[in-house]
This record gives C-alpha cells, structure tokens and sequence, in this order.
C-alpha cells in the first residue's frame, strides 16, 4: 500500500470528522474511533518523517512552546467598529451613509456580536499559514501554534476557494466549557477565572500551544480580506466561508431594511442569554461590496459597519453587609450581601467581591447603593457605587485580618490576590471541605455520605479528619439527624469499600493544593507509591512531565507537614491503597532486564503498542531514538533507512518481531 496516499486518506477523514464534530455539532463517528486513527496517522507520520505536515490533524495536539511571539504586519489593517446604542443612532448612520449612496435600496447584514479575541488568518492554497492577534490593528503577534489547536478552525480548507485570502473570527469561550474550566480550578483549590472573554484572550498567549489545546475554545468567523475573492457581498462571504468549513454562527441574518435589523435587534436583545457564549452586540454590515467601497472607512472604523451594544442589564440595589466565606483550601471570598432585587430572570441577593483589591478598588462602604449587572458569569457583580447616595458618615471597610470561623490571623502570599486562612487542622470550614473533597465521586467515591452528614459528623465530633471516616461504627453514625439503622449501614459500607479505591484517586481525594485529578494521575503513574511521593526533592518532581514548581512546592509542604504524615500513616492502616498495583501477568518475565529496545516499522503479530508493552513486561526499557544506549533495534516492515544506517552504524543488533518473540519466549 502507498504509505503517502495512506497518510493523506487519513488526513482528510480525520478532517472531515474533525469539522462533523466542531463546526456542525454532528459528529458521525465515536470518539474511540476517532482516536484510534488518529494514533494510526500519528505513528505512520513517526515512521515516514518525510511526509511531515505542519497541519496535519495530528498537530492539534500542541506542544510547542513560544517564549517571545514575533511581530507581523496586517497586509490589510484591523479595523475597531462604531458604536451606537439606539434607534436614533442608528437611523442618524443610514442617514450619513444615504448621502454618499444617493439613496440606494440597501441591505444590511445582522450578526452578533461575539465577545471574545479578534484573531486574522492567512489562508494560501486552502491552507492554514498564520494567524496573528489584532495587536493595535497595524500589526500583532504570531500566534500560528496556539490557533491551530482550536479545533473548529479549518487547517485545511473544503472545495473551491481563492488562493489567498485572510479571514477575522473571534476566539471565544463558550460558557459551558468557561464554567467546567472554572469548576476544575475550584476543585484543586484555585482562583476561579473572572469572565470568558479574558479567560479566550489570555489563551491565545499561552506560551506552551498543548495548554492552549486543552481549553475548549472556538473561533466564529465573520469575515474575508483579500484580492479577487470572486464575492460580492457580506452575506455571501459568510457563506461562502461556511462553505470551506468554517464556523460561521447561523445566526446571521440579512436585513433588507433599518425595520428589520431593529427586529433583529430586539429579538436577540431579549434571547442572547440562550446562546452558548456571550454577546454584548449586534453588528449591522452594509451588504453589498460595491457599496462598502464607496463608503470607505475613517481613521479607525469603516463607514459601511455599526456596532450596536446592549444595555448590560443592570440594577441598583443597597448593600447590607459583607460576609467572608473560607473555602476547602483556606482561601477567604468577601460576599456582598445586598437587598434582593431582580435581574436578567432571577433574584439576586449576593454578589461576589472577589477579594481585598476589588473592594478598594469600588470604594465601596455598608449601606451604599451600588449597581449590580449580570454579564455571562452566573455570579452578577457590582460594577459601581452610586456616590450621590452614600451616606457621608459611610465607613471605609477595614478588610478582615482574621479568620471568621476560627480567628486565626489571616495570610496573604506575595503575588496572590486572596487572604487566607493558615489554621488547616483547626478551622472547621477547611476540616469539613477536606473531608468533603476526599468523599466525592472522582475521590473515593463513598456512597451513602453526603456532604451535609460530613458536617453534622465534625460537628458532633465524630469526625476530626477523613481519617477518622475509618473508625465509624453504625451505632456512633444512628442518632445523627435524619440517620437510620439502614442509612447507617450504607455509611458505614460505603466507607469500607473506599478501600479498594486505586491509589490515583486516594492521592486526589487528599486534597492537595493545585493537585487536581490529572495531576495525581501523573504523580501516582511516575512515583507508584505514596512514600516514593514524600520522599521526592522538588527538583524530582518538576521533572515529572506536567508538574511545574507552584504544584511540586505545593507537594513539598503538604509532605512536610506532621500532621499529614499521621493521617496518611493512620489511613495506610486502615487500608486504603497507597501504591498502584501492578496487575499480575503471567506471560511477564524478567529476560530482558537490562536491554534497551527503539521500535521502527509496521509489524505484522503486534501493534506497536502491544510491542513496546511486551518489552516492558519481559523486564526491558524502551528508547524513543537509537543511540548507543540501543540493544536491539526490533525493524518491522518500512523502517526508514536513515534509522536503519544508525543502528548499522552503531553496531546494534536489528532484529525482525519473530526473533523477538524467541527471546521472550
Ligand atoms: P470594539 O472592540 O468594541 O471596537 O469592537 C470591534 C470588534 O468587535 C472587532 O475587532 C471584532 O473583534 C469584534 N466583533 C465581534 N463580532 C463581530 C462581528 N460579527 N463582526 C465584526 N466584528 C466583530
Ligand atoms: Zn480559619
């Protein structure tokens, strides 16, 4: 078979399956599937490095590393919109464009506005040459390797298109990815992000592109520069740029008057809040090619284009008090508690003030009326004190220096926005959130304790840490609140059975700061044992693929602490797994000890990965290149030959798969 027409049939399937699921939310293969052949295109690219594509599917991935991004020029200049915030305005806008027109028929079309980062693509040959930032509309920045992670950006284009041309999209964050973002952070216990559109534009400077492929971000396009486009209007564009898979909202509409884009308007106004991202606009586009030109642009804005901004819903309301809450990691959230008042659809009655540096910043004092304004995120915040009514006796606040629930003194991290509480064994907030954490699903997942029974059981000194979850008899557990002999039972068996939990999970469900799901994954994978873990230097552990300092420090303390030692002894005890067992194979031995293997080819009895497997099984290592740490270099079918004269001319063996299993064997 042609290996390079093998590779590109992959390509484009992958493609194809890549726009069915991030363009048309209609996947028609599963993910599993999907994976499979993108391994497969990702090892016979490994193979034959000949045939390397800079937008190959399998550079979605990510991985590159940008530590300064260069400067490029716009070919065509990044232009800022007009705004306008009413009927007038906009009726007074096609009023000055009539005048140059002399009264034309006109159509506009309606978009939203999407809120988010602006990002220019050069497209050559259909496909994905570099898209840079808007910078200051002259000239921005390189941000090619982060870009082609998004993956409903095209890196190669379907059916007939110009050769070159540069397409503008904005990179957002839908709010349901924002929001699992944020839930993740939550859990390792750090500051969630504040708004989707920061969160967007912040990620297109990422420095390492695999972080940028993590976050679920999109890019919706909304329109095309360049030279003999062979378009002749706006509306069309969009098409014609959904045509060759790019996603271009549906929501666009052309309006063949100022009545109907009023229709539009009012319409989204109204039911923005059921879009998956955020809107804050309309943007109305004077249709037709022809006339844009004739309309032309000013010093920052083009004639032919008008933004039209929603009202922020927005309320004022008095504020009562400021609560602090201490969360799981001991980290304190000042909460605005104010006269409930209706907003966008709910009651609202708190908001959150994020920290000591956003209440200085507002100014803000008990008492005062303050406007309230719901944006995307779910927690409406305070956007402006109304001075004219603050009552000029009004105290500044004097932000807490203790700790509400144990009064500890509060902590405050250089480079940190939040205060927190140092009392980890002692204050009862953390005591309970920890214990919390430890019994949720992904942790150990104990049925039959919730997190309510959690406090009652510190509160009626039953628990003090989750080691003491262990010690539980029912007869402690019945006469809590709402507890009967059965419920009883299930806690109890469902504390128990938390002992078959792997240790993975066992090392997320202890809660240590910035060590989330994958992080213990990674740590449980690389260490194998928990005392392996504590006995790591931070230098050890910052080696680990994906653990950078702030986790390794955050590991370091956890395990320098006494306390915890005692815990994880007592929970050992007890039980719980503190080390990944390895499942027994029987066709494992140790022949192979002490031999290192490279694996080059396609082989007939194996996949590749059941090769390197075998290998390890049996006691051997496996070398990603050959070098004169090679033993044995294990050719398949279509090794490349420069590989080939390597390994010859280092003098290592290369054997076939059959010569292989006869030394396993
Ligand atoms: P402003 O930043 O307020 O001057 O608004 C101009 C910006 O709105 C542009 O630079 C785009 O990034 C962004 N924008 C969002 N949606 C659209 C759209 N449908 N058409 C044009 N620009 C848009
Ligand atoms: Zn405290």
């Amino acid at each position: 078979m042609d290996i390079q027409k093998n590779i590109q049939d992959l390509k484009d399937e992958l493609n194809l399956h890549n726009h069915n699921y991030y363009v048309l939310d209609n996947p028609t293969i599963s993910d599993f599937e999907f994976d499979k052949k993108l391994k497969q295109l990702q090892e016979l690219e490994n193979q034959h490095p000949e045939f390397f594509d800079e937008n190959s599917p399998t550079q979605r991935v990510g991985g590159t590393i940008t530590k300064s991004f260069q400067t490029v020029v716009h070919d065509y200049r990044m232009y800022s919109l007009d705004n306008s915030y009413s009927v007038e305005d906009l009726t007074d806008w096609e009023t000055r464009i009539q005048k140059v027109l002399g009264n034309v028929p006109l159509q506009y079309t309606c978009e939203l506005k999407y809120d988010g980062a602006s990002i220019s693509i050069t497209y050559e040959n259909g496909k994905l040459k570099r898209a840079v930032t808007r910078g200051d509309g002259f000239q921005g920045d390189d941000v090619t390797n982060n870009i082609k992670t998004i993956k409903s950006i095209p890196l190669q284009l379907k059916g007939s298109f110009p050769n070159r041309f540069d397409i503008r999209g904005e990179i957002i964050l839908p709010l349901e990815g924002f929001e699992k973002m944020n839930q993740e952070l939550i859990e390792i216990g750090e500051t969630p992000y504040s708004n989707p559109r920061n969160t967007a534009s912040g990620s297109l400077k990422l420095q390492d592109s695999a972080e940028v492929a993590k976050r679920p971000l999109e890019c919706l396009l909304y329109f095309i520069v360049g030279n003999n486009l062979g378009i002749s209007s706006q509306y069309e564009s969009l098409e014609a740029a959904r045509n060759w898979g790019f996603k271009v909202p549906k929501e666009s509409k052309l309006a063949n008057n100022l009545e109907e884009v009023f229709e539009y308007i009012n319409y989204w106004d109204k039911h923005r809040h059921d879009l998956p991202y955020e809107t804050d606009g309309v943007v109305i586009k004077v249709n037709s090619f022809q006339h844009q030109d004739e309309l032309g642009y000013t010093a920052k804005s083009p004639r032919w284009a008008m933004a039209y901004k929603f009202k922020a819903e927005q309320v004022s309301t008095k504020l009562n008090s400021i609560s602090y809450q201490v969360g799981r990691t001991g980290s304190i959230t000042p909460v605005a508690n104010l006269e409930p008042v209706q907003l966008a659809g709910t009651i609202v009655k708190r908001a959150s003030l994020h920290n000591a540096d956003q209440i200085e910043k507002l100014d803000i004092r008990i008492g005062d009326e303050v406007f309230v304004e719901k944006g995307g995120e779910i927690i409406p915040k305070i956007i402006a004190v109304d001075l004219d009514k603050r009552n000029p006796n009004a105290e500044v606040i004097k932000y807490i220096t203790n700790c509400p629930e144990c009064n500890s003194v509060l902590e405050r991290k250089d480079g940190e926005a939040n205060h927190y509480c140092p009392n980890f064994y002692g204050c009862p907030p953390q005591i309970i959130g920890r214990i919390q954490h430890y019994i949720t699903r992904k942790a150990m997942d104990i049925e039959g304790l919730g997190g309510e029974t959690v406090a009652l059981l510190f509160h009626n000194n039953l628990v003090k840490d989750y080691s003491d979850l262990y010690e539980l008899k029912v007869d402690d557990v019945i006469p809590l609140e709402r507890m009967a002999q059965k419920s009883a039972e299930n806690l109890v068996n469902g504390i128990e059975k938390s002992k078959e939990i792997p240790f993975e999970r066992v090392l997320y469900a202890l809660g240590i700061r910035y060590v989330g799901e994958t992080v213990a994954k990674k740590l449980a994978k690389h260490y194998k044992n928990i005392d392996a873990i504590r006995n790591a230097s931070l230098m050890d552990l910052i080696l680990v693929d994906e653990i950078g300092e702030k986790i390794a420090q955050s590991v370091i303390e956890f395990f320098d602490n006494p306390e915890n030692i005692r815990i994880i002894e007592r929970l050992k005890q007890f039980g719980v797994q503190f080390e990944i067992i390895e499942k027994h194979n029987p066709n494992a031995t140790e022949k192979l000890v002490g031999k290192t293997f490279v694996v080059s080819g396609v082989f007939e009895k194996f996949s590749r990965d059941d090769l390197k497997k075998a290998i390890e099984e049996n006691g051997g290592k496996v070398g990603s290149s050959i070098s004169a740490k090679t033993d044995f270099v294990i050719a398949g079918e279509n090794m490349g030959p420069a590989k080939l004269e390597k390994a010859s001319q280092l003098k290592i063996s290369i054997i076939s798969e059959d010569d292989f299993i006869s030394l396993i064997s």
